[in-house]
């Protein structure tokens, strides 16, 4: 007998035709038996759409369907037909079913029920069978995807920049070691401290908090280049906005200035944007749904004017508001939560770094659209950044979302040596671990920008969850690295 190739459950909702046999694999989600019937709602991870599969009991006996308990695999063979209550077109009548593997209905963690995220990331290893966690799966792979196709459609080169780092000054962030020395007994040197010379590289390694400086090589030759890798960053930042391993796009760009940077920034995220708009409308009106469910259990004052959808494209039709950091400060010192004394930071003394309260004020009350900020101050930024010539402030860029605050920072680079090297030696940073990155700026430097984009608080604003743990796999933070 000929065998049935197997159907993707997303191809029987797209293409199916009534009448037609097939087969599906997949897991069951819930079983209902009633008198004469059973139905059980089958996923494959295809779509956030169930496939109902009917089962008439005299063709297939109830004792049959023990095992068909909540999450399951089984195969179903049998017939398309067009449903009469699904909510689907199309619902599978039955012919044969097969157990593929059990799932004890007694230690099973999940239940057809609503759980909470919290537990959910408990079981992260069984949470993408969870619609929500499906859905955000998807739409983490579309937006990976889209973030490729923008810049290989515009000319740029892919570069994997390395993960493990033998310079400490990337001034990001503090870092993890990678060793190999046993921990009970390094080896020690002269003055009595661990001997990194013996260790795998011969020196203090690190895991990477940006591809950024090597991106700046590349750049420097190939004229446009993006990563797009993991960092890490050992700060102990527990917020819904921090993890300590996340992913980062960074683009570089050589003859571009901080304007061409912002312009090539605005344009990307609506890109994707859009793009999560045109290809994954199915998962993001399951997860607006969800939004509007947890919106009804917030304050009145506390809720979002717009729905995820209308927020989204609310950031596709509105050009961002650009301003500078001295313009931004002066809003923030004269609003009306600074003179209240609403900010857990109050605006005082120009040169303070802004907060992420700040940041939100600013997007989601004063102009109430994204804003990208630039000309911050020098002693808040990075030594790359392009200095000003009022001695002051440097060619930042950051851009901020609503419910995010800061999802981009980036800067025109300092391409000048002389001035590279006195911003280095002012801050004492090591030059001799950054040989290389210095002589760029000796050999046919040039103007140059780049930015970098943390993939994970993209998540977030596309997908409107609230908690970065719940947009990544498997969430790195402090004391959990479980999985
Ligand atoms: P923040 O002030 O929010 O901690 P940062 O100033 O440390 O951010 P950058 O060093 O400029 O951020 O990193 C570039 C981008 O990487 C940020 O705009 C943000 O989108 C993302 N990012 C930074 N730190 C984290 C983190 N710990 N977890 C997830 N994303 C992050
Ligand atoms: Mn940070």
């Amino acid at each position: 007998m000929e065998e049935l190739r197997k159907t993707v459950i997303k191809e029987i909702f797209a293409h199916g035709q009534d009448q037609k046999k097939v087969l599906v694999k997949g897991w069951v989600r819930t079983k209902r038996v009633s008198k004469n019937v059973a139905f059980i709602a089958m996923n494959d991870g295809s779509t956030i759409h169930n496939l109902q599969v009917v089962v008439d009991l005299a063709d297939i006996s109830e004792s049959n369907l023990y095992d068909v308990q909540t999450g399951a695999s089984i195969a179903v063979t049998g017939k398309l037909v067009e449903s009469k209550g699904s909510g689907q077109a199309l619902e599978l009548l039955a012919e044969k079913i097969e157990i593929i593997g059990k799932a004890n209905p007694d230690e099973y963690p999940l239940q057809p029920k609503k759980h909470s995220l919290e537990f959910l990331r408990e079981i992260a290893h069984l949470r993408f069978r969870t619609s929500t966690f499906s859905a955000i799966t998807r739409i983490r792979h579309a937006l990976i995807f889209a973030i490729h196709k923008f810049f290989n459609d515009r000319g740029f080169y892919n570069i994997h920049t390395p993960i493990v780092t033998g310079s400490d000054a990337e001034g990001a962030g503090d870092m993890f070691r990678v060793s190999v020395l046993d921990p009970q007994n390094p080896p020690l040197d002269e003055n009595g401290r661990v001997d990194f010379r013996e260790d795998f590289f011969g020196k203090e390694t690190h895991l990477t908090v940006s591809g950024q400086l090597e991106a700046e090589l590349a750049a420097l030759a190939m004229s446009k280049v993006y990563t797009f890798g993991p960092t890490f960053r050992a700060e102990n930042s527990n917020t819904s906005r921090h993890l300590a391993e996340f992913w980062m796009i960074e683009p570089e760009m050589a003859f571009y200035d901080i304007h061409d940077n912002m312009d090539l920034a605005e344009e990307m995220l609506k890109y994707v944007i859009k793009y999560a708009l045109d290809n994954c409308s199915d998962d993001l009106d399951f997860l607006n749904k969800r939004f509007l469910d947890e919106e009804k259990r917030k304050k009145q004052e506390e809720r979002s004017e717009m729905n995820l959808i209308e927020r989204l494209e609310f950031v596709l039709n509105n050009p961002f508001e650009r301003i500078t950091y001295t313009e931004a400060f002066d809003i923030l010192k004269n609003s009306k939560p600074n003179k209240k004394g609403k900010f857990n930071y109050p605006v005082e003394t120009w040169g303070m770094d802004m907060q992420s309260e700040h940041e939100r004020y600013l997007v989601e009350k004063h102009y109430k659209k994204p804003v990208i900020v630039t000309d911050y101050p020098m002693e808040i930024k990075a030594f790359y950044m392009k200095q000003n010539d009022d001695g002051k402030t440097v060619r930042a860029m950051d851009v901020l979302f609503p419910q995010i605050g800061e999802i981009i920072g980036g800067s025109q680079r300092e391409e000048n040596y002389d001035r590279l090297m006195n911003r280095i030696n002012e801050l004492g940073i090591e030059k001799e671990t950054l040989w290389w990155f210095l002589e760029t700026r000796k050999y046919g430097t040039v103007p140059h920008s780049g930015y970098g984009l943390g993939f994970e608080r993209l998540m977030l604003f596309v997908t409107g969850m609230g908690n970065i743990r719940d947009v990544i796999p498997f969430p790195r933070t402090p004391k959990n690295a479980e999985f």
